[in-house]
């Protein structure tokens, strides 16, 4: 064929059509994925400031693909969150963090991430409530975290849900405190057991004055509202006796721990035999 004298660079670029192939495609992966049992969950611990006991571990997705690799949830959960399947993968994390808990010899708690999208069902809790019936896991060793993105949604709504999810005796975090635009009065409203501060404060407390009293003021905030504060993101030693000495509550980061399969942490849940 004759070359088209100004097309001879033309670079292929994917059209809109060939975008939303490869977004399609990637959807299908992806439910095959939560149907085929290739997502796991690794662990990260959470830990008392003041002893260093161990006090749970929040529970977060990967996905193993055949040929990609291990692929982090931010590459997935997005596009998930788009359509029905954050449905699926929310109640297959919720099943799979729930029955892996209820095996643990010590009573441990584990904390699971919710999606806004989870939040528009309103039979939500009695789900919940079945998966925990199901996998034998007591409510109380169950912990939910949620952003703030979820309560401006629809405020009635969500109050509604989570007073239904504590009545059982579910707990719930906020999560990724400070980064969202919710007021005091809102925070206020909210039955929250914890808050977890944002790790862009957290991982600054040395450094940045500002950053300091950020975290100074959300303590300082838990500790009125009678909420427990954890402190998200923790990389150095400086920053861990920080939180130490301004009587944070936990602490979770790579300095005690980056997410690891259950089996590396065999000894802390007091695994049994045959493990
Ligand atoms: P997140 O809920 O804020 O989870 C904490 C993220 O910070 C995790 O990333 C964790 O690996 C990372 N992290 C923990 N300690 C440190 C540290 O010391 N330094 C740094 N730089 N990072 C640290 P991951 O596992 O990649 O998860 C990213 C986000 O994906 C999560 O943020 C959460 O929003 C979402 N996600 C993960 N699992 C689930 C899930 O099962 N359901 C839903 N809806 N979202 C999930
Ligand atoms: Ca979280
Ligand atoms: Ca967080
Ligand atoms: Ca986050």
């Amino acid at each position: 064929a004759k070359a088209e004298g100004g097309n001879t660079h033309r670079v292929f670029e994917p059209t809109m059509d060939e975008a939303e192939a490869a977004r399609r495609d990637l959807e299908r992966d992806l439910r095959q994925a939560i149907e085929g049992d290739e997502l796991i969950l690794h662990y990260q611990p959470q830990v008392s400031t003041a002893t260093g006991r161990l006090l749970g571990f929040e529970a977060l997705v990967r996905w193993e693909h055949p040929t990609r690799g291990l692929v982090p949830p931010n590459a997935f959960i997005p596009l998930a969150e788009e359509s029905d399947l954050i449905l699926l993968l929310g109640e297959w994390v919720l099943r799979a963090a729930s029955r892996e808990a209820a095996r643990w010899s010590r009573p441990l708690k584990v904390a699971v991430n919710l999606s806004p999208r989870q939040f528009q069902q309103a039979d939500l809790p009695e789900r919940i409530l079945a998966i925990l019936t199901e996998t034998g896991l007591a409510p109380t060793r169950l912990e939910l975290e949620i952003t703030e993105t979820l309560i401006i949604n629809d405020m009635a709504r969500a109050l509604g849900i989570l007073r239904r999810l504590k009545a059982f005796g579910i707990s719930i975090a906020m999560d990724d405190f400070g980064t969202g635009y919710s007021s005091l009065a809102t925070l206020q409203a909210f039955p929250f057991d914890k808050i977890k501060i944002d790790r862009s404060f957290v991982g600054h407390v040395e450094v940045s004055a500002q950053a300091a009293v950020i975290v100074r003021a959300v303590l300082g905030l838990g500790r009125s509202l009678g909420m427990s504060v954890v402190a998200e993101g923790v990389e150095t030693d400086a920053q861990m006796r920080f939180l130490a000495a301004e009587a944070c509550d936990e602490a979770q980061g790579y300095l005690i721990s980056k997410p690891q399969p259950i089996e590396h942490f065999a000894e802390q849940i007091g695994a049994c035999e045959g493990f």
